[in-house]
């Protein structure tokens, strides 16, 4: 299996290069150029009691920790990348999904009134992000040696406030790498900048930038484009590689979330076997929710895809009318990591509902690059009626939020709070009551002080500090990522211009 390029002026390459280059050489992103299908038996069933059941069925049976997961993730990643050999996969996913995770069933699938919450922020950082970029590492390393890369790779990382921290804790003094991270120096959280700026490693460099996300994603992008740029490093030894989920190898193991969370519905008898179940996806740059309709496309059962936004809805129009515009206001909100107006993912949807259609994909985003807005033909829009978009503003999110936690003691965060609204309101409308699967994107101790005004808690100095009140209303632990952050050292505080990344990276690798 190869992939491609979706705006076809580059060569298919196999996984493990797709996943060294992170980005094609025509500003394309790499997709399979044909889905595989899953193998079911593997996936939903088999290994021992059950691959799905995370938690053996048997309570006197102690779980072995991660076993269902990993036996899930091993058939997903196995079928993306072909390229990799059994004991590779095996290796990747051994390493990742371990005790960094505060679960054995490293995404716990948890069961309210109205949906089930998929928990996704059980990883050393706290938010969804790790399910992916715990094995990103792996999955590269092993390229690197499968495809005999002699350079050292140096990850270029835009973030929106997750992304960042989650690259960091898995590159960090990995052998044969440098990570750079880059994020809006105002618009992230109190919590995720200070988990950012404390990270230790001799690889690491992280910088503020004056600029939203989307500035930092298209420095981070132009970075790669400038060709002479990349000669000159090449001939320093030295190769540029992406730890955003423009990088396929944040995807495919994206996939495995949704393949884990059908099988456990499965068997813990909530659904019957076929039965179709919705998902909805807080969604920023495309990658949570292209990975379900990944998982869709393979063979799970996945009727609709709610695809959730909050004040900054560039994508609820875009389902709604086929135009995408970004042509807007920058709304900073409750859910920074959600705060995106150019979800560079989208861009692989298009490719796929378009039957591979390069010529065209290259000429939209030429028109979003030039103009800020394009229009997409006739077929891709009836491929896009799978999807439904959404939007919940800061006040229906907080709203959503306050009363799950008072009516049914359960916590979720701000952005998990958008898609639980964008699904409330889903239910109201259409009366569909296929079961659902909403994802949980981050722990709300990520977001303390926007949880707390949430819940009415009382106002408090500082972020930390709303970290205990919140413990101490809900009795919820906080992740041990996020004990102790305040008494860390600062170790990284440059702030920089938004077009000052290419030159900041230029000198930093000339240490
Ligand atoms: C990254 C992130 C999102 C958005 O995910 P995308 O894959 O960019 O759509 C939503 N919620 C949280 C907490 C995140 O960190």
């Amino acid at each position: 299996m190869k992939y491609i390029s979706t705006r076809g002026g580059d060569i298919p390459v196999s996984g493990a290069a797709a996943i060294i280059r992170g980005l094609a050489s025509d500003r394309g992103l790499y997709v399979p150029a044909e889905l595989p299908r899953l193998d079911a038996g593997a996936a939903f069933g088999a290994e021992s009691g059950g691959a799905a059941g995370g938690i053996a069925a048997d309570a006197t049976e102690r779980p072995v920790f991660g076993a269902g997961y990993r036996a899930v993730a091993r058939a997903v990643l196995g079928a993306f990348l072909p390229d990799y050999s059994e004991e590779e996969i095996r290796v990747c996913v051994d390493g990742a999904y371990d005790e960094k995770f505060d679960t054995p069933e490293i995404a716990p699938l948890v069961k309210t009134d109205k949906a089930y919450f998929l928990e996704l922020w059980h990883g050393g950082t706290a938010a969804f992000k790790d399910m992916a970029l715990s094995i990103l590492p792996y999955l590269l390393k092993t390229a690197m040696r499968k495809e005999g890369e002699d350079k050292k790779v140096v990850i270029l990382t835009a973030t929106s406030g997750d992304t960042g921290k989650a690259a960091l804790a898995g590159f960090a003094d990995v052998p044969g790498t440098e990570i750079f991270v880059f994020y809006p120096k105002d618009g992230v959280s109190a919590v995720q900048e200070r988990q950012m700026v404390t990270q230790t490693g001799a690889n690491v460099h992280v910088y503020g930038i004056r600029g939203n996300f989307d500035d930092a994603q298209k420095g981070v992008k132009n970075v790669f484009n400038d060709a002479v740029f990349g000669e000159a490093l090449a001939g320093r030894g030295l190769r540029l590689s992406s730890a955003n989920s423009i990088n396929i190898g944040r995807l495919v193991p994206q996939v495995a979330y949704y393949v884990y969370a059908y099988g456990k519905l499965l068997s813990d008898g909530e659904i019957q076997n076929g039965e179709a179940v919705n998902i909805c996806v807080p969604t920023g740059n495309f990658g949570n929710i292209l990975a379900a309709y990944y998982a869709k496309q393979i063979g799970v059962p996945i009727a609709r895809l709610l695809c959730a936004s909050n004040e900054n809805k560039v994508l609820t129009d875009f389902l709604d009318t086929g135009v995408y515009d970004a042509r807007r206001e920058f709304i900073l909100t409750s859910s920074p990591s959600m705060d995106i107006l150019i979800s560079s993912n989208l861009e692989r949807l298009l490719w796929h509902l378009s039957g591979g259609d390069s010529e065209q994909i290259a000429y939209l985003m030429a028109g979003l690059e030039r103009d800020g807005h394009y229009e997409t033909g006739a077929g891709i829009k009836a491929g896009l009626r799978d999807f439904q978009g959404g939007f919940a503003d800061m006040k229906k999110a907080h709203q959503s939020l306050a009363r799950l936690c008072r009516e049914e003691h359960y916590l979720i965060d701000t952005h998990t709070a958008v898609g639980y609204s964008v699904y409330l309101d889903d239910l109201a409308k259409t009366g569909d009551r296929t079961k659902t699967i909403i994802v949980s994107t981050a722990s709300p101790y990520k977001f303390a002080g926007s949880v707390a005004a949430s819940l009415g808690l009382p106002g408090e100095a500082d972020e930390f500090a709303y970290m205990e009140r919140i413990r101490a209303y809900t009795g919820a632990p906080i992740p041990a990522g996020l004990r102790g952050l305040e008494k860390k050292p600062a170790l990284h505080t440059g702030v920089i211009d938004k077009d000052a990344i290419q030159s900041t990276v230029d000198f930093a690798l000339r240490d």
